[in-house]
């Protein structure tokens, strides 16, 4: 039961945002989902409320028969097979479906996160590198959540430096098995999963194996005692003389890291959706206590500085869902291009996927410092009632840590996404050096910076190719300067992811808000275009700011006074009355009790 999205149609090369404005009908956003996603979203909410949200207290406390149970039920109800072709036992979905259920079951994080590395790092590794039988073995029983999986890519002296992992394998002198001797650690679902990816190397050959839990010489440690999303699992696994059979060999000898690595996106666009997904509940705890907490005689949802924060809460839960939908919507329009009958169709569809690794990373930065943001400012609504256990601010808080770290901490994510935009430069696949170039003397030219545009949403969009210019401007005087020694300089690499990511952020904001404007009209698209509005003005300033740092780290004197002059115009606008704004945001979202655009 493939579904297809009804738009956008054509194919956009990733990175490609950096370069080319985009037509509102070449952007996914919510309010395109079908019938089916609405469907799916609806089950996946239902799941969670009347299944995981009951059963939470106790997960927490660490009984991990009920998260069995729960991935039982999620596997009955097809959420976990969406991204296994159909002749394994999956429902071979698109990613927007993906998406919408990690968004969704997000409601708790301790099992979001177990249900997250089953469905995704746990049981993709075979979906996309298995062979037939190992396909036919195991993802069947995975997509059903009759057996559990599990990635044990980590040790205790390698993790975002995963490569240089210290557990070995040897072929048995009769040839039969993989000998695997090592350690690995964090492993999310250890405690009772069945199934591991498990990497190793054979010699220096970094490579990957199906082990499974009742294999000789295989057994796991203690549970961590962790910060938050404690009613996850994670527990370090044990190989001592492990006993693999050759046939779980995964892939080929010495290309475990292109399994691990394209697991690792693949999995990203989900752990942005669940951040959205986190950040919704939060936001609807802190406007019901905001709503019936008193203070000097009003409720606190009444004053100015709460609602400024509802208000900026609501905006980023909007651009969030913005930038999730739109990525996984570009990808679910080249993955629509593959011939799934084809003899190269799983490695197309990997090909596929990896176009937008630039589009995953930024999701997966962005979302979990969205959500990060958001649980703060939700336990600073709470206040002291915030910092204790029985009010749900505090759990929140705790749970939304990790996400900046597992998955690629956001360090390595920024290092990614300007390293893979240099990479596609250098390769021809994306004309960046043309652009920088053509910018650089256009503005050495004139003063004239900006495209006069007309229609719905011009000064935003105007503002978007401005945010584009100073990240382009800034990328051009830093890699003149550097050349390809540029990777050697961490501070600017992710000084230019940052401006990326906001340019990536204001524009998927501004299309959406412009594409129900142009739907729906302008009275419906009101709270967009002001949420809009909110989130770019602080972009503009944080892509000025950063540019600014990146031109004084590689100009002086009179070149700095220049450059600095042009990144003043290339900044210029008019500001929009932001305090009325949010205002405006915060009356209609406190209204609603939650955040919703209708
Ligand atoms: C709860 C939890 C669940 C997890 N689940 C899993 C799982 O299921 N499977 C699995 O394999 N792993 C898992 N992990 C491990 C996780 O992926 C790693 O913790 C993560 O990749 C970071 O590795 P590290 O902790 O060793 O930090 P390090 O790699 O030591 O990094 C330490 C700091 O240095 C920075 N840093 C490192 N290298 C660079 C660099 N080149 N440039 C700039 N900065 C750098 C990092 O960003 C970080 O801030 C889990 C971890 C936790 C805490």
């Amino acid at each position: 039961m493939a579904t297809t999205t009804a738009i956008p149609k054509a194919r956009i090369s990733g990175g490609g945002f950096l370069l080319e404005s985009r037509r509102t009908d070449e952007v996914f956003t919510p309010e395109d989902f079908t019938e089916q996603h609405q469907l799916i979203g609806q089950t996946t909410e239902e799941f969670a409320i009347n299944e995981i949200l009951p059963n939470s207290e106790k997960i927490e406390h660490k009984d991990f028969s009920l998260s069995r149970e729960l991935l039982k039920k999620a596997g009955e109800l097809g959420l976990s097979g969406v991204e296994i072709p159909e002749a394994y036992g999956g429902l071979e979905m698109d990613k927007v479906t993906a998406a919408v259920i990690a968004d969704h079951i997000a409601k708790y994080a301790g099992f979001a996160t177990t249900w997250g590395a089953h469905s995704g790092i746990g049981l993709l590794p075979i979906v996309y590198f298995g062979t037939e039988e190992q396909k036919k073995k195991y993802l069947p029983r995975l997509a059903a959540g009759e057996i559990v999986g599990a990635y044990a890519l980590s040790e205790s002296t390698s993790g975002s430096d995963a490569m240089n992992c210290r557990t070995r394998a040897q072929l048995s002198s009769d040839g039969r098995h993989y000998i695997l001797n090592g350690e690995k650690m964090w492993i999310t679902n250890a405690g009772f999963a069945d199934l591991f990816t498990v990497f190793a190397k054979i010699d220096d050959k970094f490579s990957a194996f199906l082990v499974e839990r009742t294999f000789p010489g295989f057994s796991i440690g203690a549970e961590e005692h962790k910060m938050g999303i404690r009613g996850s699992s994670t527990c370090p696994i044990i190989l001592n003389d492990c006993k693999v059979p050759v046939e779980n060999l995964l892939g080929d000898i010495g290309r475990g890291h292109i399994i691990a690595f394209n697991i690792l996106n693949i999995g990203r666009f989900k752990l942005g959706a669940m951040c959205v997904g986190g950040g919704r509940v939060s936001l609807e705890n802190a406007i019901g206590y905001a709503k019936q907490r008193k203070a000097f005689g009003k409720v606190i949802a009444d004053f100015g500085l709460v609602r400024e924060k509802i208000a900026n809460m609501a905006t980023l839960l909007y651009v969030g869902e913005s930038l999730v939908y739109r990525t996984v919507g570009m990808m679910d329009v080249a993955l629509g291009e593959v011939d799934k009958s084809g003899a190269d169709a799983i490695k197309e569809t990997r090909k596929a996927i990896e176009e937008y690794a630039v589009e995953c990373s930024i999701v997966k930065v962005w979302g979990s410092e969205m959500v990060d943001y958001i649980v703060d400012e939700t336990l600073q609504i709470y206040a002291g009632y915030g910092f204790v256990e029985e009010y749900p601010a505090e759990r929140a808080y705790r749970d939304a840590r990790i996400n900046r770290i597992f998955e690629g901490t956001n360090e390595i994510n920024r290092l990614i996404i300007t390293g893979f935009l240099l990479k596609r430069a250098m390769s021809g696949q994306l004309a960046l050096m043309p652009a920088i170039k053509k910018l650089m003397d256009e503005v050495l030219s004139g003063p004239s910076v900006g495209e006069d545009l007309e229609g719905p949403l011009a000064d935003e969009r105007k503002l978007v190719g401005q945010a584009k210019k100073l990240g382009l401007f800034a990328a051009g005087a830093a890699t003149q300067k550097y050349m390809q020694a540029i990777q050697d300089q961490q501070e600017i690499m992710g000084a230019i992811a940052d401006m990326t990511i906001e340019s990536y952020a204001m524009e998927s904001a501004v299309l959406r808000a412009q594409k129900i404007a142009e739907t729906k009209g302008e009275a419906a698209a009101a709270l967009p275009i002001a949420m809009t509005r909110v989130y770019l003005s602080q972009a503009i300033e944080k892509v000025e700011s950063t540019a600014k740092k990146v031109v004084a780290a590689v100009a002086d004197g009179d070149m700095l006074r220049t450059q600095l002059a042009i990144l003043r115009r290339l900044a210029k606008y008019e500001p929009f009355n932001t305090i009325a704004l949010r205002q405006h945001i915060a009356q209609k979202v406190i209204e609603r009790g939650k955040y919703t655009l209708a």
